[in-house]
């Protein structure tokens, strides 16, 4: 099969039928064989019934289009529905997109052929011109896929774009998690898929339904981005940041603790008038930085010991072997 196109949708049943007629159209025209996988991440209006419908009316298909239909029993996020629809994909190239019509399956062809010839592991797309709200959306993703890019080191101008290509190597050895669908392709990276791409998309205004993301969606962003860096900087080995961080902490208590000792002492021997060293407040912040240091130290050991009962501590992705 050639291609797996991966629907996530929540609430989007006005959408469904357009986007699956439109998909099919460029589709056939292309020749392609495909699956479309419609993940229904606990819709609670008729979007079920819908991909029930398509998916009947389909049976009299062609054998070279399948749809499928994958339906949770409560809404878990775009994350999950897409780890699912992973899961699921049979083709060489796994092709996700937004049920929204925002995303054009028109793009499908050359994202197809980017993966094929110019062997891209990941094409990302970029909705260079976009048609959401200019204050609460354009503005901060620009921002956003700034950090993004210094953070990840990856070049791309719109990472959390919802249309998006992959090899299908990628898709089975990546693991979208929680909120981590905004950094697919820094999770591809990391895995050893570096030939990562892009491609100037179209963008369309939402037609029907409303945004299921909101602001704080740009908090959580960050917080995701944090975590990532660390897992990726000291995931498999903690100790080497709470080690470091917490020797420094006691290493620099430790020396102002002596200083103040040492001025003590001096001021007792030259007969100079000094304040008690139990309520020098230099005394309680050293003291608290000796401590300090000592608990990230054991937070480090913590996590080793972790780590090591981690069921993935010695998983690697091999390419080859001879
Ligand atoms: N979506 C989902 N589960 C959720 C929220 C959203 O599957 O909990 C789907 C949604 O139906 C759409 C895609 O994710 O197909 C992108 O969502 P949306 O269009 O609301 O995001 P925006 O384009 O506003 O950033
Ligand atoms: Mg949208």
């Amino acid at each position: 099969m050639d291609i797996s196109i991966i629907v996530p949708l929540y609430n989007e049943a006005e959408s469904l039928p357009h986007l699956y007629e439109w998909i099919a159209r460029v589709m056939k025209e292309n020749k392609f064989s495909y699956e479309v996988i419609f993940v229904n991440d606990g819709s609670t209006d008729t979007s079920w019934d819908v991909i029930r419908n398509l998916q009947r009316d389909n049976v009299q298909g062609t054998k070279d289009s399948t749809v499928r239909g994958i339906c949770f029993r409560r809404n878990y996020g775009k994350s999950a529905a897409l780890y699912c629809g992973f899961k699921a994909a049979q083709g060489d190239v796994v092709i996700t997109m937004d049920a929204d019509l925002q995303d054009s399956p028109d793009e499908i062809p050359e994202l197809y052929r980017m993966i094929k010839e110019d062997g891209y592991d990941l094409v990302s797309g970029w909705k260079q011109k976009r048609y959401d709200n200019k204050l609460t959306k354009n503005l901060p993703s620009k921002l956003f896929n700034a950090t993004a890019r210094r953070v990840t080191g990856i070049q791309l101008h719109d990472m959390n774009c919802g249309l998006k290509a992959y090899r299908q190597e990628v898709v089975k050895n990546i693991e979208v998690f929680s909120e981590m669908h905004r950094y697919i392709p820094f999770l591809a990276k990391n895995a050893g898929f570096t030939k990562i791409g892009e491609k100037v998309v179209q963008h369309r205004k939402r037609e029907f339904g409303t945004s299921k993301f909101g602001l704080n969606r740009f908090v959580n962003g960050y917080l995701d981005l944090m975590t990532l860096w660390f897992l990726n900087k000291f995931g498999k080995q903690p100790m080497h940041f709470f080690g470091l961080v917490g020797s420094l902490m006691f290493f620099i208590g430790f020396i102002a603790v002596i200083v103040v000792g040492s001025m003590k002492l001096y001021a007792l021997s030259h007969g100079v008038q000094a304040m008690l060293v139990g309520v020098n407040p230099y005394f309680h912040i050293s003291i608290l930085m000796m401590i300090l240091g000592c608990m990230l130290f054991l937070a480090g050991f913590l996590a080793e010991l972790i780590i090591r009962n981690s069921p993935s501590r010695n998983d690697y992705l091999i390419k080859e072997e001879i």
